[in-house]
């Protein structure tokens, strides 16, 4: 265990390294450089999302501890934003410079199968899975979990990748070969009322925060609309402090100083199970940084830098609608029409191939309930799509 307590904050000033270069490295690198700090990003990739909002974009492979020996040297403390960051690359770095949250916790989140096991030995309610290696173990798990049912990689998986659905016994051969025959955790398909997500932090002295409940909608396995708070039933309002309960063990349990997110299955009995943990700052907690005094951003740095933890005061209430690429598909989106529009802000993340499925950018539309504020988004979204003004004027 690092005795985090003993070592002094990171002040404005000092550099933050990132490893990953995508949407969430760049939200968080806006936010540093708001409060003054610098920031320098590492990935593979060049003209990333992080890259172009950073003070230094550093390109390596991960697996080249030489280029990320000499990353480390440059910068005060190395957060990360893509955990299937490989482990020998975060202890290269934590050999050089305080790596939070620990490679410890990116071990345990980059794999399903230690991830629920994880979950399983701290007795935290998740779907009922099975360890699958071979195809028989996929037959034999399948008769004893039933259909449907979702076999999982056990590795590196985001987003809905990774995964495929059971309708029945008979297809087990198809899916297991869909996978690539690797590793995978079979689990039972959970029919589920909603999905919410609690995104919290905690502190390098054991302070906790979180943001209250969101509620997601995912389309084809990607989240596709936020809203807070929640559009709960009044038999499900108690939820709330049971999920608080759960998240809070995660991070003690995993000695995380930083944002976690917990996303959870809310069944129709009421019951919460928990889906999946993400040791960052997550995509349902975008909306943070216009509804929230401080954003999971800026928190995620607090923490990591050793300083309080801020508010997590909701100001309005909020909702977020994604942006993929297939926004793109009949050309430039419309965005000055959307622009137009009241209680909008647009979000973009500086990508310039718009593939179908990429996370391009994202709205959020502030209310004064959570309905309107879905609303406004999914309309603000829909205008996206309307033809713009100089193309109108071309066609008369
Ligand atoms: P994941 O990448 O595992 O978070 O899965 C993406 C989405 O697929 C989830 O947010 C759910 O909408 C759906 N999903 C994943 N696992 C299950 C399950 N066991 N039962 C029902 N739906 C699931």
């Amino acid at each position: 265990m690092t005795h985090h307590a003993i070592s002094s904050p990171v002040l404005p000033g000092a550099t933050i390294g990132v490893l990953g270069s995508g949407q969430l490295g760049r939200m968080f690198a806006l936010e540093a450089r708001r409060m003054g700090y610098r920031v320098h990003t590492f990935s593979p990739d060049t003209d990333t999302p992080t890259g172009q909002v950073a003070d230094r974009e550093v390109v390596a492979a991960y697996e080249d501890l030489g280029a990320v020996r000499e990353f480390a040297r440059q910068v005060s403390v190395v957060t990360f934003e893509f955990e299937n960051v490989p482990a020998a690359t975060a202890q290269a770095v934590a050999e050089i410079v305080p790596v939070r949250p620990g490679g410890e916790v990116l071990h345990i989140a980059q794999n399903r199968l230690r991830e629920k096991t994880f979950l399983a030995n701290q007795g935290i309610p998740c779907a009922p899975f099975h360890h699958v290696r071979t195809l028989s173990e996929l037959e034999s798990a399948l008769a004893k979990l039933g259909t449907p049912a979702i076999l999982k990689t056990a590795g590196f998986g985001y987003d809905g990748k990774g995964q495929v659905r059971i309708h029945n016994r008979s297809e087990a051969a198809s899916a297991w070969e869909t996978l690539g025959g690797e590793e995978c955790v079979l689990e039972g398909y959970i029919s589920f009322d909603r999905e919410i997500s609690l995104v919290a932090a905690r502190g390098i002295n054991g302070d906790f925060a979180h943001y209250g409940l969101i509620e997601n909608q995912h389309v084809d396995g990607i989240l596709d609309l936020s809203v807070t708070p929640p559009l709960l039933g009044t038999e499900q309002v108690n939820i709330e402090a049971e999920a608080i309960a759960i998240t809070r063990l995660i991070l003690e349990a995993l000695d995380v100083v930083g944002t976690l997110c917990v996303e959870f299955f809310l069944t129709s009995d009421c019951k919460l199970l928990v889906n999946e943990i993400a040791p960052r700052p997550h995509n349902s907690g975008h909306l943070t940084l216009d509804a929230h005094v401080t954003s999971q951003f800026e928190q995620q740095l607090r923490a990591v830098c050793g300083l309080p933890l801020g508010s997590t005061e909701r100001l309005r209430s909020a909702a977020m609608a994604n942006l993929l690429g297939d926004l793109w598909e009949q050309g430039t989106p419309n965005w000055a029409s959307v622009l137009a529009l009241p209680n909008l802000n647009l979000h973009l993340y500086g990508k310039e191939d718009a593939r179908p499925g990429r996370k391009m950018g994202h709205l959020t539309a502030l209310a004064e309930t959570p309905e309107e504020a879905l609303q406004r988004v999914q309309a603000a979204r829909h205008a996206l799509l309307s033809p713009s003004r100089a193309l109108l004027r071309l066609l008369q």
